[in-house]
């Protein structure tokens, strides 16, 4: 379905919305109607496609007086009636104009705005440029009453709007609005003097003497004198950023101390930049570029009356997203709505940095998790659920603010309304069901998907554009892969851009080949031009981080440090783990939380905290920790610690973080740093389909599971078993504990973490001196494989058992089918037992699941066919789908197969929980296989271990 898109753009190109410029062309003349449609399925693998009910979706009909027409269908009423109004606007050919003032109108409009900015009816009004004409009025000599332009400009958005009219240029250089100011003045030339230079402005004739009391009346209570902390940064990047007390008064106005610090005599010559970082803050840059007023004659050119000289100052430039000449002044101080006191906080060299890394994706995400030593972007979006911290979409969005871009644009392009499935491949990868907005096809549906799209069954996609201020296409993205949930695609697409830029950040100097094959390998396109235009001076800023990081020599070569020393994987060294092993593992998609301090630590010993969490919560497997961590809580169980040495992230990071940054400073810069981490882990929260199948099923489904296949594995005698998708090695480490025939055991998974699992359970049990009355006594030899077990590979054929629980739901339904077709044909197990989830019993599942859950409230009431159990399941299938797919490859292949379950009844509604096929093989004696290896032995066991291990 297609929402936003067009619909989108064209409101952000004139900000109004095709409803909007319609209704002020025809007021109530336009009538909207909206129908309902139900959503239909396309039906073309009749009993494949997932049984849901269609969702209702509008369709509007507008009518006007001279035409009338009809929208696309989309979920969202005010989507349906937008799209209508956008047709009528298009096919009437009416030419979208903003409620432009002519310049004319505009320069009048902004003498008027001056003469309302300087009458005693605005200096008592609670607007922040009135704090600065009161504030004024304190000045002493002939300065008293006179206000800076600048500042006019600075604070009043609607002197600055008309500027924008009258000349557009000052968009991007506001100073040019001082020269626009000036000419305006001079309209008001009886009642306004501008003086100093023509860089501020005073009344002819002083407010009225009762006016000037009751401003003095209503006086704040500002102490007379306090000091406030701000952070100098000077325009040569060789010097360093440092702190500085500004020294201020009630008595005085605070744009002169300001001025007084920056080396100028007073505050006309200060230029103040918008607002740094969140929008509702007050920190500011000030600085004093030498300016020069040219020759008035030059009246055309009134944007080039003022011009600025000076050094560029690169990172003050890089902050304010505005060209900064000179030295500047960082610092949290100014007038605010509706208050008579001055606004003022001490501005930190956290703050400072904090602010830096806060324009860089993973620095957004860390502060959003306060935890900037340990949390990191993640790389993938599972589900709402286990997300933490800010949303992709909403750091994308911060990203673009940041960097003065305009609002990105996500659109839902047209697509498959139904879940099309095929296990045959005679049906198209994605259905492309009634175009909603013609001749926008996308170009990955047209083309039939492809990439990560393979075989890939869902919803929506999401298309991704990132535009200039001035609407310049910086890069766009379109996944490949479609999602069930619009979320899920927006959320997806969003990281991944997210992702990309990150890269940029990270490696300043990224050569533009580097940048281009990684945005390939994701789907991206940038445009380099634009996109260089844009971010050049990002470059720069990190440049100078590196040459900081140079200059503390203790980071030199931080890289080289401990190079010989008990160095594991990621980086981690001297590590020590503690605490007794509770057996509860983090396994990928479950939810871990862990406490954990950083420290940074010298070569001699000292150590300064860096920061720490009591509770810190996290997904496994997508990289939402760094990875030393990731890698040291795979390796922890539920209630274990550990402590080690890590190398030091970039500076930036480090010193958003700490408490007290000449300290750290000092401390990098006096020898060879690195930092500790000492985490605990505190729990584990498996995903929502292993809570639900221990909580609802006693015992638990997976026990019940593992009962039935160990059932057939004593029934049928066998002498070697497979289990394909072995996981952690559930089965295989329950079998080991019952009296079985068995004599070789086998393992496949692709899940490398898994398999390490399972080969330490299966180690630490089969060498076990303990265990002689059970079956591991009597194996022979066991071996774990790393391969897929759609591919042939001749070492798992000609097993007495193969199993499979629960993973063909993990696979694509195409490659689900692979796999059915190449175990009955080619691996050719006497018996085989597939078993994965009956989709109509969710509907229990999820009655009885606690509420807190999931989800998106306005997802709830649009979808109302019930969620897979785990958010990695491609597919869950009913019981007539999983018999038609089962039956249909028992005829192919010559087995017989047979249906059964567990959990629950299986002749009660909905049947079982888990859906069971036992295959039998009908032939006695399968032909002979050719030998083919494709598997990675993993881990390999033979009795001859055990022996040794005896000794
Ligand atoms: N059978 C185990 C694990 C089930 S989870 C149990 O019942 O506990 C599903 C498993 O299937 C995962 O470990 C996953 O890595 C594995 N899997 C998914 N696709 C696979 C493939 N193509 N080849 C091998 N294993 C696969
Ligand atoms: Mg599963």
């Amino acid at each position: 379905m297609g929402t936003l898109s067009s619909a989108a753009v064209a409101a952000k190109k004139s900000s109004l919305t095709p409803k909007a410029i319609i209704s002020q062309k025809f007021g109530s003349k336009a009538s909207y109607k909206v129908d309902e449609v139900e959503e239909s399925f396309p039906n073309e693998c009749p009993g494949l496609a997932i049984r849901q009910k269609g969702r209702c979706l509008y369709r509007c009909h507008l009518q006007l007086p001279e035409l009338s027409v009809v929208s696309g269908t989309f979920a969202r009423k005010k989507d349906a009636e937008q799209a209508a109004a956008e047709k009528a606007i298009e096919m009437l050919g009416i030419h979208v104009k903003e409620n432009n003032p002519t310049e004319e109108e505009a320069r009048d409009e902004l003498v008027d705005r001056l003469a309302y900015l300087f009458s005693s009816e605005f200096l008592s009004s609670g607007h922040p440029l009135s704090g600065h004409f009161r504030a004024v009025l304190k000045r002493k000599g002939h300065l008293n009453g006179c206000i800076p332009i600048s500042v006019m400009a600075m604070y009043d958005a609607k002197l600055t709007n008309l500027c924008k009219h009258i000349n557009p240029e000052v968009e991007s250089n506001p100073l040019g609005i001082t020269s626009i100011i000036l000419s305006a003045a001079e309209k008001l030339s009886g009642s306004l003097l501008p003086l100093e230079d023509h860089l501020s402005l005073k009344r002819q004739s002083p407010h009225p003497p009762d006016v000037l009391q009751s401003v003095e009346n209503c006086e704040s209570t500002l102490p007379e004198s306090f000091e406030i902390q701000a952070i100098r940064i000077p325009s040569s990047v060789n010097e360093t950023i440092e702190t500085l007390v500004l020294n201020l008064s009630s008595a005085s106005y605070y744009l002169d101390v300001i001025a007084e610090a920056l080396g100028v005599t007073e505050a006309s010559r200060v230029q103040v930049s918008r607002t740094i970082g969140k929008a509702s803050s007050e920190i500011r840059l000030f600085f004093c570029p030498k300016q020069q007023l040219l020759d008035q004659s030059l009246e055309p050119l009134e944007v080039h009356r003022v011009q600025l000289q000076g050094s560029l100052n690169v990172r003050a430039s890089y902050f304010a997203g505005q060209e900064v000449y000179g030295d500047a002044i960082l610092a949290s101080v100014g007038y605010v709505w509706k208050s008579a006191n001055l606004f003022h906080e001490d501005m930190s060299m956290r703050t400072y940095y904090r602010l830096l890394i806060n324009k860089i994706p993973s620095g957004v995400y860390k502060l959003s998790r306060e935890a900037i030593s340990v949390a990191e972007l993640p790389m993938a979006f599972t589900t709402r659920s286990n997300w933490r911290g800010f949303f992709p979409r909403e750091i994308l969005y911060t990203f673009c603010r940041q960097h003065r871009l305009a609002e990105p644009v996500f659109c839902i392009p047209n697509s498959s309304l139904g879940t099309s499935t095929d296990p045959h491949g005679t049906c198209k990868k994605l259905k492309v069901t009634e175009p909603i907005e013609e001749g926008k096809k996308s170009p990955v549906l047209a083309a039939g998907g492809g990439g990560e799209s393979d075989g890939l069954t869902g919803d929506f996609q999401c298309e991704v554009k990132i535009f200039s201020k001035c609407q310049d296409l910086i890069l766009q993205f379109l996944s490949t892969k479609a999602y069930k949930k619009q979320t899920d695609a927006v959320q997806n697409a969003a990281l991944k851009v997210l992702l990309w830029l990150n890269l940029f950040f990270r490696e300043s100097n990224i050569s533009s080949e580097k940048l281009s094959s990684h945005a390939k390998e994701l789907g991206i396109q940038f445009y380099s031009e634009y996109f260089l235009k844009e971010f050049n001076i990002c470059s720069l800023v990190h440049d100078f981080w590196m040459s900081f990081a140079t200059v503390e020599d203790g980071l030199l070569d931080r890289k080289h440090m401990k190079a010989n020393d008990d160095m594991v994987e990621n980086g981690v060294f001297s590590l020590n783990m503690g605490g007794q092993a509770s057996g509860v593992n983090p396994s990928s998609g479950s939810l871990v939380c862990i406490g954990y301090t950083s420290c940074l630590v010298t070569e001699g010993g000292t150590k300064e905290h860096l920061e720490s969490n009591e509770q810190f919560e996290f997904e496994m497997g997508i990289g939402a920790v760094v990875p030393c961590i990731e890698g040291i809580v795979t390796q922890l169980s539920v209630g274990q610690s550990a402590c080690f040495g890590a190398e030091l992230p970039p500076l930036e990071f480090i010193l958003a973080a700490a408490d007290d940054s000449p300290t750290t400073i000092s401390l990098l810069s006096s020898g060879k740093c690195s930092l500790e981490h000492t985490i605990t882990l505190l729990r584990v929260t498996e995903p929502l389909e292993d809570r639900m199948e221990q909580a609802l099923f006693s015992p638990p489904l997976s026990k019940q599971r593992v009962e039935y296949a160990l059932q057939h594995i004593q029934e049928s005698h066998a002498l070697s078993m497979i289990d394909f998708g072995c996981g952690s090695g559930s089965l295989l480490d329950s079998l080991l504990d019952y009296p079985t025939s068995l004599d070789k055991i086998v393992g496949v998974d692709i899940s490398q973490k898994s398999l390490a699992r399972a080969a330490k359970m299966l180690h630490s049990k089969l060498n076990s001196k303990l265990d002689y009355k059970v079956s591991s006594n009597r194996i022979k030899s066991a071996v774990l494989y790393d391969g897929s077990i759609t591919n042939f590979d001749s070492r798992l054929c000609g097993f007495d058992i193969g199993t499979c629980l629960e993973v063909i739901e993990h696979m694509e339904e195409q490659e689900a089918s692979l796999f059915g077709d190449v175990v009955l044909s080619s691996f050719c197990p006497r018996i085989l037992i597939i078993s994965t989830p009956n989709y109509e019993y969710n509907v229990i599942l999820q009655k009885s699941a606690p509420q807190n859950q999931e989800e998106d409230p306005d997802e709830k009431n649009q979808s109302q066919a019930y969620k897979f159990r785990n958010h990695d399941h491609k597919f869950e299938w009913t019981r007539a789908q999983f018999c038609d797919w089962a039956t249909d490859l028992s005829r192919r292949h010559n087995y017989s197969v047979e249906f059964s379950g567990v959990g629950g009844v299986g002749d009660v509604e909905p049947g079982f929980a888990s859906q069971i096929a036992v295959f039998r093989r009908k032939e006695e004696n399968p032909k002979n296989v050719e030998i083919a290896h494709h598997c990675k032995v993993i881990w390999e066991w033979s009795e001859g271990d055990r022996s040794k291990s005896a000794l």
